[in-house]
């Protein structure tokens, strides 16, 4: 039988589904964020060569985080969209979940959660399985790779030749001093509270950690808000 769990049985069985994998790993979760704890689990998890596969839904995973878990070997990030399940499991043990990936080191949100044991419920386990497969066959594999993602980008550009949709064009940026996700301006490349700070100096040289455009680690400052790649990328569709 299934085990029910609240919310601190969650976060267990979650983490403990992390450390204990053997050989696989797959992490099913809308929200993503990797904080320091989950960074720690999954890389001792792909130093056991544990083949991990992270599933999630919204564009808010930062590029610096992606760098990070691009040091990681075995792992594999996938992208899908209308993605609402929450799904963790390893070859043993599956927790199925209200819980998002970030929320497990907190503890304030009210959640619940079933424990299912392979060994026990093979027949709901395998189903979970095959729908975890079902959605990972239509989801988008994101590259980890700063040349590829770059890669990535410029095909997407090359593809110029007919008209873009207006929704294709670049919405979104992250803001230069703390990386939130932010609309895409390079005239305002900060968030309403970096802006404010960064008002009190007005220094328009002051050096920031990342590219508003992709969000990369590079020095930018107000004048010069993006890398060079992403400034050329803006030039071209500024005419
Ligand atoms: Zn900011
Ligand atoms: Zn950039």
């Amino acid at each position: 039988m299934a085990e029910f769990l609240t919310t601190s049985g969650t976060s267990y069985h979650i983490e403990k589904i992390i450390i204990e994998a053997k050989n696989k790993l797959v992490l099913v979760s809308p929200y993503l964020q990797i904080s320091k704890t989950l960074y720690e689990r999954l890389k001792d998890a792909s130093n056991k060569n544990v083949s991990i596969k992270i599933i999630y839904g919204k564009d808010e995973l930062k590029p610096n985080e992606k760098n990070s878990l691009a040091e990681l070997k075995n792992i594999e990030l996938y992208y899908f969209q209308n993605l609402h399940a929450k799904c963790y499991f390893n070859e043993s043990k599956m927790v199925i979940t209200s819980m998002n990936m970030y929320e497990f080191s907190e503890k304030t949100n009210r959640e619940m959660g079933v424990l299912i044991d392979r060994s026990i419920d093979k027949d709901l386990f395998e189903k979970a399985v095959a729908e975890t497969l079902s959605i990972l066959q239509s989801s988008e594999p994101i590259p980890l790779k700063k040349a590829e993602r770059q890669n990535a980008i410029q095909a997407r550009f090359a593809s110029k030749e007919q008209p873009k949709p207006k929704y294709q064009k670049q919405l979104r940026g992250y803001c230069i001093r703390c990386e939130t996700r932010i609309d895409y301006n390079p005239e305002k490349p900060y968030c309403a509270d970096c802006f404010s700070i960064w008002a009190q100096f007005e220094n328009p040289e002051y050096t920031e950690n990342v590219c508003h455009r992709c969000g990369e680690y590079y020095a930018t400052s107000m004048n010069k808000p993006q890398d060079r790649d992403c400034f050329s990328l803006w030039k071209k569709e500024q005419w």
